[in-house]
């Protein structure tokens, strides 16, 4: 069954085995208290946690797909890893589902994974460690098509440590319950650890009812999906590839819209810039482009956006 299945949906079931691993990797480093925090720019700390579990989310993935294209945040990293971290499981429940057409025959040379193997370490160095996840995301040239969000320190009603969410276009999510955010109200999600007086203008724009300040985009499009928010804005240069192509995988598999702040799509093919320069603006269940609207001109003239 593995074997024959197609290479999506091989490279989707190995993510999420492999999410899962990194996330325990995640715990152990925290339970042993030797961060190991390297600030790598502003408000930019890496942690010996960053390190590792890139190490056994590239060196498993491409252990296992040889020809795939992986970016990951923290650079080249040392392959090289003990066979404790490299996994060689395929998430059997996800290989159950059927592969959409439309992505059968992808080749492997077609891909590109991106890799945030901690998103939201200004948070775990800081003890909000329920914003913290794992993000591996799927790009089929320039689309973001695939999405695993891991979140480590999820705890489950069996006391089980972390749940994996996945989504792929065309075939939906899974790992969660979708609520709609609550009528009558519009509550925006947005950045704790990198925000400027551009980005506050932005907010102000919006007739919020609620802002709810979180670490990662991993966690906040959790939010969107889990109806805790209604948008999640961020009108400043700062996210990644990294940091928002399993997001946006995932929020667009389960019907939202994730872009930049003038509605157009980044583009996730091994040739663009990492830097996402005109922000992000994600919905679920709002009318998109009308929130698009809503950013005042200046702000998007001030990140490039038209
Ligand atoms: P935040 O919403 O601030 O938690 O950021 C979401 C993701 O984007 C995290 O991985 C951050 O590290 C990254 N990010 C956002 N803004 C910046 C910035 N100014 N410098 C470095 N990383 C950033
Ligand atoms: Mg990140
Ligand atoms: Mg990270």
């Amino acid at each position: 069954m593995a074997a024959a299945a197609p290479v999506i949906m091989r490279v989707m079931a190995s993510s999420i085995s492999t999410a899962k691993r990194a996330g325990g990797i995640i715990r152990d480093v925290l339970k042993k208290g030797d961060l190991g925090i390297v600030d790598k720019g502003k408000n930019d700390p890496q942690t010996e946690a960053d390190r590792s579990a890139q190490r056994c989310i590239i060196a498993s993935l491409a252990n296992k797909f040889p020809t795939v294209k992986i970016i990951g945040e923290e650079g080249g990293s040392d392959l090289n890893v003990c066979d404790d971290w490299l996994v060689n499981d395929l998430d059997e429940g996800f290989l159950q589902q059927s592969c959409p057409a439309e992505w059968k025959d992808v080749k492997p040379e077609d891909f590109v994974i991106w890799v945030d193997p901690l998103d939201g370490t200004a948070e775990y160095t800081q003890g909000h460690v329920e914003h913290v996840t794992v993000l591996i995301g799927i790009a089929v040239k320039d689309a973001a098509v695939g999405g695993i969000i891991h979140q480590p320190f999820y705890q489950q009603p069996d006391g089980e440590m972390g749940r994996t969410i996945w989504g792929l276009k065309g075939l939906g999510t899974g790992g969660f319950t979708a609520v709609p955010a609550p009528a009558g109200q519009f509550i925006i999600t947005t950045t704790r650890s990198h925000s400027n007086a551009l980005h506050q203008q932005a907010l102000n724009a919006f007739a919020s009812t609620e802002v709810l300040k979180v670490g990662g985009a991993g966690f906040k499009v959790l939010q969107l999906l889990e109806g805790k928010a209604h948008a999640y804005v961020f009108a400043t240069p700062g996210c990644k590839k990294w940091d928002t192509c399993a997001p946006e995988a995932v929020l667009e598999a389960q019907g939202g819209c994730l872009t930049n702040i003038n509605g157009e799509h980044y583009a996730y093919n091994a040739d663009v810039e990492h830097v996402n320069r005109q922000g992000v603006l994600a919905s679920l269940g709002q009318n998109h482009a009308a929130l698009v609207e809503k950013i005042p001109a200046e702000v998007r003239a001030a990140v490039g956006a038209k």
